[in-house]
């Protein structure tokens, strides 16, 4: 009965969790090589200005190159907010990048995994550590840039349980972040 039960346990997740990675997401490349430690997850904000982790943060290291997760068009390099700070476009999404000191220039088209610039020690979301910290949106609306890369973890639903194991994990991981707000920018 145990096994029965865990092997419907496991189908209901495969099933829950098939949404979540959607085939028509682009294929993308990790921007830190090899692949980096997710320090922190997405946490979106539920509204504009709530508080949230409106991307990813990759562990790295000082100068480490940094690279386009997706083909695309540079749509912004340089300093914003006492940071550097890349986008790249693809179409209807963008993905961004910081802090980044940029080798790229606007207008640049670069290929996928293309060295956009080297990671920068400050401003960083995980000081004192060097985190990459990494976007994905389509228009205003901010997307786990995990799913580029194959790597969102599977949610745990709350089917026996009464509230979603997943949410003191991403809470506690984003919180240190919960004030921050990309620079006003991205279009
Ligand atoms: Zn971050």
């Amino acid at each position: 009965m145990r096994t029965a039960l865990g092997a419907l346990v496991v189908t209901l997740l495969v099933l829950l969790a098939a949404p979540a990675a959607a085939e028509d997401d682009p294929v993308g490349v990790w921007p830190l090589h090899p692949e980096p430690e997710v320090v922190a997850r997405f946490d979106p904000p539920a509204t504009p200005y709530g508080p949230g982790h409106r991307g990813v943060d990759l562990l790295g290291r000082a100068g480490q190159p940094v690279r386009a997760a997706l083909a695309g068009t540079v749509t912004f390099a340089g300093m914003l907010a006492g940071r550097g700070v890349v986008v790249v476009g693809h179409g209807d999404t963008r993905t961004t990048y910081e802090p980044v000191a940029a080798r790229v220039s606007v207008g640049d088209a670069i290929g996928r995994g293309a060295v956009i610039g080297a990671l920068q020690s400050f401003a960083s979301h995980c000081a004192p550590r060097t985190c990459l910290h990494w976007g994905w949106l389509r228009g205003e609306v901010y997307l786990d840039p995990l799913r580029l890369v194959g790597a969102v973890p599977v949610r745990l639903l709350p089917l026996w349980r009464d509230t979603p194991a997943h949410d003191a994990t991403v809470g506690l991981l984003a919180r240190p972040y919960a004030d921050w707000r990309p620079p006003a920018l991205w279009d």
